[in-house]
């Protein structure tokens, strides 16, 4: 029995249970930034695109601002219906439940171009709600290795494969530098990105190096031009791998970025090394952390974050639990906020287990005990998700921001 309520008991169901295919939900993807994975029909499920697959909105606006990504999943009890004019609702079949809801729009930035008519959509930048991502070097080095016949990509991995996004950004394997066109066309579509989506927090990512430094080197290549650009002086984060301590110390003293935000991933060393081997082998686990704790030192407490994918761990070939996988994920909360990090955990389905009854329920409990669990550590260790870092307005796979600010009003 869950004690969350409000926006961000309702965040949960909706993260967890996903949303079924309607056609106002189709419908919506005509004025709504597009999700990167369109709508899978499930066998049986009446589809009438006769594609299998549908084009659907990325993120779901709730009246108090709360952002909620978008799961496409035939079997919820979740629904959308109205229209445009008449106003979207989100429906659960249960108990009948209705409310308003929004949908991220679809802003002019995407069909724009820049002078040499590369699309904005193609020159390395991303949003989620206010928060702009930057990402001009995607391909990760990590999906081109293998060892002892296994790739080094981490498990959960989608977006890091060398594809077309590489090309057009002109990226190049073995290359460290980033080309200089591509910065300045992503400049051009930052400013048109930053004037149209109230742009409140800049993320610095993109695919890592198995160089640590070599990636060092890049990120501060990127951070530079970036704190060029940014003429607005919003925020920046630095979302690179682990890095060298002394290119950290560089980071700091040319005052580049005001966050920081290794992605550890995983805590306990063993589900770490299987779900995020390339990290493991490349830098390794203890090397993660103290390169976290170095940023403590330089930036201080509260400055400094790692984003955990939370789900994963429940695949079956790890065994577990979605008890044990909450007690462990609790305990890494425990231990990095005691070092200063404060941890901020996505929820990623595990990709196993889906024959199982409960495969849902037992993902929602997970995410349900790690989140209360998680509050009251962050509150003991008196940690907060810095506003400058990231916000409700942005966090649309996450609740830190969410629980913080209901706990908020009610201490009001
Ligand atoms: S480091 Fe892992 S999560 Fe990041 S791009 Fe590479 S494979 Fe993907």
């Amino acid at each position: 029995m869950t004690s969350l309520t409000g926006s961000p008991a309702l965040k949960v169901q909706v993260m967890c249970e996903g949303i079924r295919y309607t056609p106002a939900l189709a419908a919506a993807a005509a004025h709504s930034m597009p999700n990167y994975y369109p709508y899978r029909f499930k066998e049986g499920e009446p589809d009438p695109t006769g594609r299998g697959i549908a084009t659907i909105p990325y993120l779901i606006n709730l009246g108090d601002g709360t952002e909620i990504r978008i799961l496409g999943n035939g079997d919820s009890p979740w629904h959308v219906e109205g229209s445009r004019d008449a106003g979207y609702r989100l429906v659960d079949d249960r108990d009948g439940r209705s409310l308003p809801v929004a949908f991220e729009p679809l802003r002019p930035w995407q069909s724009g171009q820049t002078r040499d008519g590369m699309p904005y959509a193609q020159a390395g930048v991303s949003t989620h709600g206010d928060m702009l991502v930057v990402n001009v070097a995607p391909g990760c080095e990590y999906f081109l290795h293998k060892h002892d016949g296994r790739s080094m990509r981490c498990s959960f991995c989608a977006y890091g494969a060398p594809d077309e996004r590489t090309k057009h950004l002109g990226q190049v394997t073995g290359q460290v530098q980033i080309p200089q066109a591509t910065l300045e066309r992503m400049a051009e579509a930052m400013d048109a990105v930053i004037e149209q989506a109230g742009v409140r927090h800049i993320y610095l990512v993109g695919g890592s190096l198995t160089d640590w430094r070599a990636e060092g080197e890049r990120f501060l290549q990127l951070a530079r031009f970036v704190r060029q650009a940014n003429r607005r002086r919003i925020p920046v984060a630095l979302g690179s791998g682990a890095l060298p301590d002394d290119q950290l110390a560089q980071f700091h003293a040319e005052g580049l970025v005001e966050h920081v935000c290794f992605n550890l991933e995983m805590w306990s060393e063993p589900l770490f090394s299987r779900i995020c081997p390339g990290k493991a082998r490349y830098v390794g686990y203890e090397r993660w952390i103290a390169s976290l704790e170095t940023a403590v030192r330089l930036w201080g407490r509260g400055n400094v974050y790692s984003a955990m994918v939370a789900g994963i761990e429940l695949d079956p070939e790890h065994g577990l639990e979605w008890q044990d996988a909450a007690r462990i994920a609790l305990q890494g909360a425990e231990d990095l906020c005691r070092r200063g990090i404060v941890p901020i955990y996505s929820l990623v389905w595990p990709s196993g287990g889906r024959q199982r009854p409960d495969y849902h329920e037992r993902i929602r409990a997970y995410f349900e005990t790690l989140t209360e669990g998680y509050a009251e550590i962050r509150r003991r260790h008196d940690l907060a998700v810095a506003d400058s870092f990231m916000c409700h307005r942005c966090a649309y796979m996450q609740l830190e921001c969410d629980v913080d600010r209901v706990a908020e009003a009610t201490a009001a």
